[in-house]
């Protein structure tokens, strides 16, 4: 057993110290599958000084520590090394409160996204982030990411739901600023060095998030579009007559012919021979005059000219497999796919389209390649599907998508972050001086560069 090893079983309590065949096969990789290696140990603290304790103890020994939440990340950002150790942030989990007066909910940093969800909607309030794995994410990890998922366009990516933090330097520091309040400019806003930092400048223990209204009323429809200006119209009409949708997720017609056509979807709500698609939903505060204004704002869109064709869903049932669609997991079928998360400014994001493709058909004249995503916030996800000689072929696709990224003055990450995976490109979306400030920061708030090395920077 090493020193750092017996130290932190000293500290923490052997329980909370797993070794070897103690170390459950999850703590390999995140959901990106790229993780090799078992950590050398990992930490389960139970609570904010337990945290304290083993990065003061890593600290000494110079020890690096990956953090590990729900491991639903998609960017490497959570797996370890052989040589390193994992916190995993499991047992600190549970809601702490919820101030009906403030609208604010604090939980614990390992607590899955859903259970905050659902405190939040038992008191009758929303907290509107929200993603995929809301099952098994948990907040300390989506905040650590700046997850983004599908309510963006309305309430902002998960920072802008952050109220109040608490975070652990790598020198165990406990920073404590569980703020309530939404104005609040007593000095640099710290919470936000650790939002998005994917662990590498602090360990967040403790959230205060922002909570809104509960919705009273969703309406969802699927429409068909002649052309990425169709789709740029229909979105600033969204904007104006209703206020800001709360959903716009775009797809174009080679993704919607796979997906809708698949027996796993099970759902095709329009015929497959448009140039565009569209998932738009709107939340509201009125159920009786949000669905009249609703249909009002489709009728006026196709009469305008800016759709051909729309359904609205006529329950929640329906709403479900619009969304089937979009979420598009019979891509998942295909063999060698790699998936993108990029953004763009909106109004170029069909040209960018366009280019892409057209650099990926041209080195691979028989792949599939599937554009899709939340358009109304800048993000489009790609799925190409190529045959490739493993290793070289794989590095192709990424200089290709990220090339085009790049030269549209885009950004290699709009929403799952840099982890591992993305590091090499992240030049191609911040300037060297940014680069050098990240640097900066890194080394002032972790000089022996313990947490999460080789992660982001
Ligand atoms: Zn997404």
């Amino acid at each position: 057993m090493t020193d750092v090893i017996a130290a932190l079983r000293t500290a923490l309590g052997a329980g909370a110290v797993l070794t070897d065949s103690g170390i459950g096969p999850r703590h390999r990789s995140d959901m990106s599958m790229t993780g090799r290696d078992l950590p050398l140990a990992v930490l389960r603290p139970r609570n904010t000084a337990e945290v304290a304790a083993a990065l003061r103890i890593c600290n000494e020994f110079a020890q690096s520590v990956v953090p590990q939440g729900g491991l639903t990340g998609l960017a490497g950002g959570a797996n370890a090394k052989p040589h390193e150790i994992a916190l995993s942030l499991d047992l600190l989990s549970g809601i702490e409160e919820l101030d009906r007066e403030a609208a604010t909910l604090t939980v614990l940093a390992g607590t899955p996204l859903e259970r905050a969800q659902n405190a939040a909607a038992e008191a009758g309030f929303l907290l509107p982030l929200d993603l995929g794995s809301r099952g098994s994410a948990q907040v300390g990890g989506n905040l650590s990411t700046n997850a983004g998922g599908n309510r963006v366009i309305r309430y902002g990516m998960a920072r802008a739901q952050v109220l109040g933090l608490e975070a652990v330097l790598a020198d165990g520091t406990i920073l404590s600023n569980l703020n309530k309040m939404l104005k609040n400019n007593a000095g640099f806003d710290l919470k936000q060095l650790f939002i998005g930092s994917e662990g590498t400048l602090g360990i967040i223990t403790r959230v205060v998030f922002r909570l809104r209204p509960a919705p009273r009323s969703t309406n969802t429809a699927f429409c068909a579009l002649g052309g990425f200006d169709a789709v740029l119209r229909l979105l600033r009409r969204a904007e104006t007559d209703l206020g800001g949708p709360s959903a716009f997720e775009v797809m174009w017609p080679d993704f919607y012919r796979f997906v809708s056509g698949h027996k796993m979807t099970n759902a095709q709500p329009l015929s497959a021979d448009h140039p565009f698609y569209v998932l738009i939903e709107h939340q509201g505060s009125d159920a009786q005059s949000d669905p009249v204004r609703f249909q009002a704002f489709l009728e006026a869109a196709l009469e305008g000219g800016a759709l051909s064709d729309a359904v609205i869903a006529q329950n929640e049932k329906e709403a479900q497999s619009f969304w089937r669609v979009r979420e598009g997991y019979a891509l998942d079928t295909l063999p060698d796919i790699v998936n993108f998360d990029v953004s763009l400014a909106v109004g170029r994001i069909g040209a960018f389209a366009e280019d892409c493709r057209s650099r990926l058909a041209a080195r691979w004249p028989d792949g599939k390649f599937f554009f899709y995503g939340h358009i109304g916030d800048s993000n489009l996800h790609i799925t190409t599907s190529v045959a490739y000689a493993a290793g070289e072929g794989m590095h192709d696709v990424d200089k290709i998508v990220y090339g085009c990224v790049r030269d549209f003055h885009g950004s290699v990450s709009a929403e799952h972050g840099i982890g591992t995976l993305k590091r090499d490109y992240l030049s191609y979306s911040r300037t060297p001086e940014e680069i050098a400030v990240m640097r900066r920061l890194k080394t002032a708030l972790d000089p022996k560069g313990i947490l999460n090395p080789g992660k982001v920077i």
